[in-house]
This record gives C-alpha cells, sequence and structure tokens, in this order.
C-alpha cells in the first residue's frame, strides 16, 4: 500500500470504530470546544455541562440567599461523606469507607502515618523510584513526626518491586497507573503479595479511578488516595478522596486532629475524641464550591460500565499507537506497548518533546510534556473519538513535516508544562 492508500484505509478503519463505540453518546455530557482534540484528562478532567447550573444555584441560591442556613438545608455538612458513597463504586469499595476530602498529597499523609501506626513504626515503607514525586516526598519526610524520628522509606524500580516486598517492609506504597510511563501495576498481584510478606498496601488511585474497575473491597486493600480533577472531571484542585478499609478505620487516629474529625464537632470539646469509621479522616471545613462542582461532575458517571470505559480505553491506545507508526513520525514509545499493562495514557519521547506538545496545541490537539522528553497523551473513554486520535496524528505529522515543533519561541518553557 502506498501511504495515502494506507491513510485512507486508517480514516475509514477509526469512522468504523466510532461507529460500533458504545460509549459514543457520553460526549454530550461534557462542554468541549468542538475542534479542539483533548488529550490531557489525565491531568484535568474536561468540564461536565451539569457543572455551572449546579455552581450557579449553590452561588446564587445557597449562599446568597441562605447563607448559613445551607450547612443544614442543602446539606453542606455532609459533603465529605455523600461524595465519598458516589466515589465508592467506581473504586470497587462497600459504604462507610470512602471520604472526599484535601489534596491527594495531605490525604497521602494521613494514611502513610495510620498505616505505620499499625506496624508500630516498625520495618520499611517502600515504594517505586519513578512513583508521583509528591507520594515519594511525603513518605519520606513523614520521619518528621515518626517516633525517634527515624523511619526506612525503600525505593526500587518498577521491575524490582516484586522481589522487594519481604518481610522487612511494613507499608506498600504506589501509585496504579505511573504518571509518566502510563505502566499499569498489577493491584491484585502486589496486593497479595504485601500481604502474604505482613505489609500493608497503599494505593494512590489518581491515574486509574475513573477510567478501568478498580476492585479495593474485593482485593483486601488496606487504604487507598486518589484525586478529584484528573479522570473525574471535578475541576481544577477539586478535592481528593481517602478509602480506609472498615478493618482498619477504628484502630488508629490519622494525625492531622481537625474539628470536622471530630466525634461531636458542634461541641466545641477542648479534647479531641474521633468521629468512628472513615469520618475521622476529615480534618477542616470542606470547600464546598469545589465539593459542589466535583457531586455535579460525578453524575457522568451514573449508568457508566466501567468494564466498557476499560475496553474503549485500551483500543484507543491501540489506536494511537498504530497510527503513530503508520504516520512515520519519529517519536519512540515509552508505554508498555501491551495495552493491558497500560492505563489511559500513552507515553512518548522526543528530544523536541516540548517544543511538539507546544506545536500539537497551537494546532488544537491538547496534551501534556513532563520533563526531560515526554509526550504524554490522556485518553478518556467517555469523550475522546477515534477519529480524534486520527485527526491528532494527522496534526502530529503536520508539525513534523513543517517543522513547527523547532520555533524558537519553544525554547522557554511555561510555569505548567
Ligand atoms: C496528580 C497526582 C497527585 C496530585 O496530588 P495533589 O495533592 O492533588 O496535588 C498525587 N499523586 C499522583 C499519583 C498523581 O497523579
Amino acid at each position: 500500500m502506498t501511504q495515502a492508500d494506507e491513510l485512507r484505509a486508517s480514516v475509514q478503519h477509526s469512522m468504523d470504530l466510532d461507529a460500533r463505540d458504545s460509549l459514543a453518546g457520553w460526549r454530550q455530557q461534557f462542554t468541549l470546544a468542538g475542534d479542539e482534540i483533548y488529550l490531557d484528562g489525565n491531568s484535568l478532567g474536561p468540564m461536565p455541562r451539569c457543572v455551572p447550573a449546579a455552581l450557579e444555584t449553590t452561588l446564587r441560591s445557597h449562599w446568597q440567599n441562605d447563607l448559613i442556613r445551607s450547612w443544614n438545608d442543602h446539606g453542606w455538612i455532609d459533603l465529605p461523606i455523600t461524595l465519598g458513597e458516589k466515589i465508592a463504586p467506581l473504586l470497587g469499595a462497600a459504604p462507610g469507607q470512602v471520604v472526599c476530602t484535601d489534596s491527594t498529597s495531605i490525604n497521602l499523609f494521613k494514611v502513610l502515618h495510620v498505616a505505620m501506626q499499625i506496624q508500630g513504626w516498625k520495618g520499611s515503607i517502600l515504594s517505586e523510584a519513578d512513583n508521583f514525586p509528591t507520594d515519594l516526598y511525603m513518605a519520606e519526610n513523614l520521619r518528621a513526626v515518626a517516633p525517634r524520628g527515624a523511619l526506612a522509606f525503600e525505593r526500587v524500580a518498577s521491575e524490582d518491586l516484586a522481589e522487594a516486598i519481604d518481610g522487612s517492609v511494613s507499608v506498600l506504597l504506589l501509585s496504579h497507573v505511573n504518571f509518566r510511563t502510563g505502566a499499569l501495576h498489577d493491584l491484585v498481584d502486589l496486593t497479595a503479595r504485601a500481604h502474604q510478606a505482613g505489609a500493608l498496601v497503599i494505593w494512590d488511585l489518581s491515574h486509574s479511578a475513573g477510567v478501568m474497575n478498580i476492585e479495593l473491597d474485593a482485593c483486601q486493600v488496606d487504604f487507598a488516595v486518589g484525586c478529584g480533577y484528573k479522570f473525574l472531571n471535578g475541576g481544577p484542585g477539586a478535592p481528593g478522596y481517602i478509602y480506609v478499609a472498615e478493618r482498619h478505620q477504628n484502630s488508629a487516629r490519622q494525625p492531622l486532629w481537625g474539628w470536622m474529625g471530630h466525634a461531636e464537632p458542634f461541641q466545641f470539646a477542648p479534647r479531641y475524641e474521633p468521629a468512628p469509621g472513615i469520618k475521622r479522616y476529615l480534618t477542616g471545613t470542606p470547600a464546598i464550591l469545589s465539593m459542589v462542582a466535583l457531586d455535579a461532575a460525578l453524575a457522568v458517571f451514573d449508568d457508566l460500565d466501567l468494564t466498557l470505559a476499560r475496553q474503549k480505553s485500551k483500543q484507543l491506545g491501540e489506536h494511537l499507537k498504530d497510527l503513530i507508526t503508520v504516520s512515520g513520525v519519529p517519536l519512540k514509545l515509552l508505554s508498555p506497548s501491551d495495552a493491558e499493562a497500560r492505563g489511559s495514557q500513552v507515553s512518548f519521547t522526543h528530544h523536541c518533546a516540548y517544543g511538539v506538545v507546544q506545536a500539537l496545541i497551537e494546532l488544537g490537539v491538547i496534551g501534556d510534556f513532563r520533563a526531560p522528553n515526554i509526550i504524554r497523551f490522556g485518553l478518556n473513554p467517555l469523550f475522546n473519538s477515534f477519529q480524534d486520535i486520527e485527526r491528532a496524528v494527522v496534526l502530529l505529522k503536520q508539525v513534523f513535516d513543517e517543522g513547527r515543533h523547532l520555533e524558537r519561541r519553544f525554547d522557554e518553557r511555561k510555569p505548567v508544562t
């Protein structure tokens, strides 16, 4: 086949895949500009259509008119719990184990501390050297509050993890999907290995919840945290969430004693008494506007079969990978080439990666760059189509054909890449 024939065949193939896509209708629920191809839903999810009306009601009616009565009358005070219950099914968690609060970093600090308390502060925390930096920072500096200020924190390469899980490990802290490479850990296997070695597990689900099935209860995961603003589409800076398996909930106190985690906040008691259950993981006053946005955004997951979402996500990834190969653009695949071993993201490397991403953005294809040379394309099966992928690769080829990525103005990097 000539390249033109190959291109025509792949256009037809993309159209066929879209025609058979049972999730195609989901895109209507998002406010995406028609001509833009958004491949960054793993970093900031787009806004679901129902969000502005929910915020408008909260602003104009609840905050403006009902003022402080809204804490009771509009359920503001319960939002961390009601939102937790909405997120729970996405994680395979039975009720009473998830709460929505704070940022992932802060939530991680709470569960790391609790996991180490349960383990008597003995043994080490084990993580992956290439874990998301905030996870590494939080684990490393947990020693600031560890008894005697001592804490062993081991980091190993991903491929050495299984072997490193031995009797010396107390807590295994991992991100389900690697933010750089998109590599997906085997949560079932690693959780079982950790338990066998006597360790507790903490999974960071920031890059996996919302685009694949997760079975925290069935796998007997101990703790999990994750983001509200990535695949959950809760908006910039949306609060994150914490999962604590019921069996651990009353065995330790999380370290950030705040009044919202108190058994009776409105007794204003001078002494801290933690609430029973998951509620003790709260600390301060919930950010209501952010929570209302996330609450509305989660409606997107009503009636969604996550098995179908995962299936389409894998197909989108394969499509992108295949078309990039066909196009001949000089990007090197960084993600695992097996779709089963990837999250909902495909990453590539190129020595001018920043320029490539910026040139693509100017052409309406939004991906992102991670230092030093990584191009990330996030794939969201709820709004990305196969023709999106097709067009993105055509525009990528245009960038290289015209040398757009080499323009000098891309030499300087913006603060957020
Ligand atoms: C995005 C992300 C975070 C972000 O944490 P914040 O406290 O919300 O900034 C943490 N961990 C992982 C794995 C992430 O991908």
